[in-house]
């Protein structure tokens, strides 16, 4: 047993501090980042059910933004999506045989080109078995972008980009529908995870993405800053029109659900319930439907742009080299949150 006495951060540790800024307007920050593989804002729907839709993939894209697909389209329905080309869609995929045949029926039938990037992600991206997937996915597709996940750690997040993975997706135990923390007591602070994986793909040419936790706009300004080259959102996107899924209406207010992957309810859902040696690692919950995705998108833009005006940052590029944290014990005022109209 060992210690690690060194304090880990997580978004709700930190602000940022201002610095002296030239720039006299938001409207001048460029929040575009062009990596050669994907030009665009590099903001990611998550690659769950109710996030990782057409739907929220077309209405990002129109932002420049991009999406992870979820894992469960049909396969024609996957066909059909990529009969055009998706710059800015991911394909996903886990490691199984059944992953791996379902990939190949979808690659084989999609012109080539149309699918740019995938993501293989796990919940444990400890496994040797992973790494050893990642690679030979690699062999097989030197044109593809591949997205691997989730880790929290640099050692792990430089063995994956030596695989062959161009972006490492960090992160473990900090979604919002997430409860592999409570359950196993394994997890990162999330902050200190984007950092020291970010320093560990940078230095090998590889790139990040913050992958979970952010509740707020601020939260993605702080993964940002902490030099996340990409932040991907669950909870933020969940609840609207484009999310799909199931919705009720209760007292006259529309609940969506959003529910985690590990959940009891998708383990129902997909796996024909939970194995008896599994322990469900996340929940589900009905959220007050928040309309169409467009006011959202608004509101974590508008918000991105004037942090960078706030700390002088012209183009997001700019922002972790702008980027002071101060450690906090309180990060914002809440006497009348519970009040807002
Ligand atoms: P959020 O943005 O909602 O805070 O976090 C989204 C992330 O939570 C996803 O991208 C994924 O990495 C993670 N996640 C989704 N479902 C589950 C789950 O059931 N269990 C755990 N441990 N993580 C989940």
């Amino acid at each position: 047993m060992r210690i690690d006495n060194e304090v880990k951060l997580d978004y709700a540790d930190v602000l940022i501090r201002p610095k002296r800024s030239t720039l006299d307007s938001r409207a001048k920050v460029d929040l575009n980042r062009d990596f050669g593989f994907f030009k665009g804002v590099p903001i990611i729907a998550s690659n769950m059910d109710t996030t990782g839709t057409f739907a929220m993939a077309e209405a990002l894209d129109r932002h420049g933004m991009m999406a992870c697909l979820h894992k469960h389209y049909a396969v024609a329905d996957l066909v059909e999506y990529f009969k055009v080309p998706r710059a800015r869609t991911a394909y996903s995929m886990g490691i199984t045989k059944k992953d791996w045949e379902r990939w190949k029926e979808v690659h084989g039938q999609v012109p080539a080109g149309h699918i740019g990037v995938v993501c293989i992600d796990v919940a444990n991206g400890y496994s040797e078995q992973f790494i050893h997937f990642v690679a030979k996915f690699r062999k097989e597709h030197a044109d593809l972008t591949i997205i691997a996940g989730n880790v929290v750690t640099g050692d792990i997040t430089e063995q994956l980009v030596l695989a062959g993975a161009d972006i490492v997706k960090v992160g473990i135990g900090p979604g919002s529908v997430c409860t592999t923390r409570i359950k196993t007591g394994v997890g990162y602070p999330q902050l200190s995870a984007v950092i020291e994986c970010g320093d560990a793909a940078h230095g090998l040419g590889g790139r990040v993405i913050a992958d979970g936790g952010c509740v707020t706009t601020g939260d993605v300004v702080k993964a940002f800053g902490a030099n996340a080259d990409f932040v991907m959102l669950g909870g933020m996107l969940a609840g609207h029109d484009e999310s799909g899924g199931e919705a009720v209406e209760k007292d006259g207010v529309k609940y969506r659900a959003f529910y985690g992957m590990s959940s009891e309810y998708a383990n129902e859902v997909y796996s024909g319930g939970l194995k008896d040696y599994k322990a469900a690692e996340g929940r589900k919950v009905m959220i007050p439907d928040r309309g169409g995705v467009e006011g959202t998108i608004q509101d974590i833009l508008g918000g991105l742009r004037s942090a960078c005006t706030y700390v002088g940052a012209r183009e997001l590029r700019e922002l972790p080299k702008c980027t002071t944290f101060v450690r906090v014990n309180s990060t914002h005022n809440r006497v009348y949150e519970s009040f807002e109209v």
